[in-house]
């Protein structure tokens, strides 16, 4: 995943890989000066070391923001984090040992499974559809789990917007899959960074709102703020908040007070309802733009999600073709995606293809997708031709971080 980014992120690539948010829509001379009142006028508390818990006024924000999504909840109970991306760590840290089953959605975020791993989790992934992942498949993997004598720590989902098929729990699923995991008494990790990022409607309903005490609910300002600030959050039942906030002060002793405090002053002075607003309605655009050209240039047997919010479309490829082996060619093509591969703990996903339309322009949205087609329409006649998936014939190189 390194080495593709890296590669992507070449100017003449089209980059359908990476779920950058669009930060250069964000009012910067605004950012700007509050940030520069930041330093001059509270640069004694901005400049300073912070409680690990995190910043009291951010908490009492951070509470309205989760009210959008149906949550009721105490400042207390919130713990700040660098990202929602430390919070998975540090909960995973608390309740993880090396061998304990964690069950995921089957694909999901890679940098979660990257988590489990680097934790020495047992990754058991169930099952989705267009309605998001399956009840009755999330009930047999417990029994199972449990039958064989260790029964899951943690149920780890994005219900919303999911990274990577940018499909939704239905909200009739939401009630029984709380169910499922209450009866197995399962914890629910429920991670929501795009949530309020919905191209139609009203916010979904957090999980979270419906089960305080068995939900962990992690949030976060990278999509709906700015990825560089690294503000998130994790919202906890009050016995598991208390473990975390010593995990966190072990991990950093104290979050940015500076970047703390510039959330706080822009949820504070700012309409960031109305800039949410228009984030949505970019992407919004960016997505119409990715599915009608998908629909305009894809051959007739690729498949497609229709997401109704976040950064993602999940492409399902022809039989017989390998997304993993297609990528070389589509990066020759000048178009980069991420392979499905990655977000499988044990090597599916081959015939599937996420791409993201965050970041790149309708434009290039549009020429990306045509390109991608191309390949894939080249990959279906080699198919044919050579009764077999065509393989590989280049490895990139390079050392760059960027994943998303
Ligand atoms: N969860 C999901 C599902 C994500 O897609 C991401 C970022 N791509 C994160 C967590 C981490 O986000 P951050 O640490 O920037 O809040």
């Amino acid at each position: 995943m390194r080495s593709l980014f890296a590669v992507a992120s070449r100017p003449e690539i089209v980059s359908l890989a990476g779920g950058m948010p669009n930060v250069g829509a964000l009012p910067m001379d605004t950012l700007g000066a509050l940030m520069s009142e930041i330093v001059t006028r509270h640069g004694g508390t901005a400049l300073q070391y912070g409680s690990a818990q995190g910043d009291p006024g951010l908490r009492e924000q951070i509470c309205e923001v989760m009210s959008l999504e149906g949550i009721d909840a105490d400042p207390d109970d919130i713990l700040v984090t660098v990202g929602s991306q430390q919070a998975l760590d540090l909960v995973t840290r608390i309740f993880v040992n090396p061998g304990d089953a964690v069950v995921t959605e089957g694909p999901t975020y890679v940098t979660a499974l990257g988590v489990f791993a680097a934790h020495q989790a047992h990754v058991v992934q169930v099952g989705m559809d267009r309605a998001g992942v399956v009840p009755e498949d999330l009930a047999e993997t417990f029994a199972r789990l449990a039958a064989e004598g260790r029964p899951a720590k943690l149920f780890y989902t994005v219900p919303t917007f999911q990274n990577p098929m940018g499909v939704t729990l239905s909200s009739g699923r939401r009630h029984q899959i709380l169910d499922v995991c209450r009866r197995a008494g399962v914890l629910v990790l429920e991670d929501n960074p795009y949530g309020l990022l919905h191209y139609s409607s009203e916010p979904m309903r957090a999980l979270r709102a419906d089960d305080p005490d068995g939900v962990v609910y992690l949030g976060s300002f990278s999509k709906t703020l700015a990825p560089g600030l690294r503000v998130g959050w994790a919202l906890a039942p009050a016995e598991v908040r208390r473990k975390l906030v010593l995990a966190a002060e072990s991990a950093m002793l104290s979050h940015s007070t500076f970047a703390q405090l510039t959330v706080d002053r822009y949820l504070r002075t700012q309409p960031w309802q109305a800039q949410l607003g228009e984030f949505r309605s970019m992407y919004r655009a960016r997505r119409d733009a990715m599915l009608q050209s998908l629909a305009a240039y894809m051959p007739q047997d690729v498949s497609w999600t229709i997401p109704d919010g976040g950064f993602f479309v999940w492409v399902t490829l022809p039989d017989g073709l390998d997304s993993k082996a297609m990528l070389p060619h589509a990066l020759a093509a000048r178009v980069a995606y991420v392979p499905g591969t990655g977000f499988y703990s044990d090597g599916r996903g081959r015939r599937h293809v996420r791409l993201s339309f965050s970041f790149p322009s309708p434009d290039d949205i549009r020429d990306g997708v045509r390109r991608l087609a191309e390949v894939v329409g080249e990959q279906e006649r080699l198919r044919d031709a050579l009764g077999c998936a065509p393989t590989p014939t280049k490895r990139f190189m390079s050392n760059s971080i960027h994943l998303s």
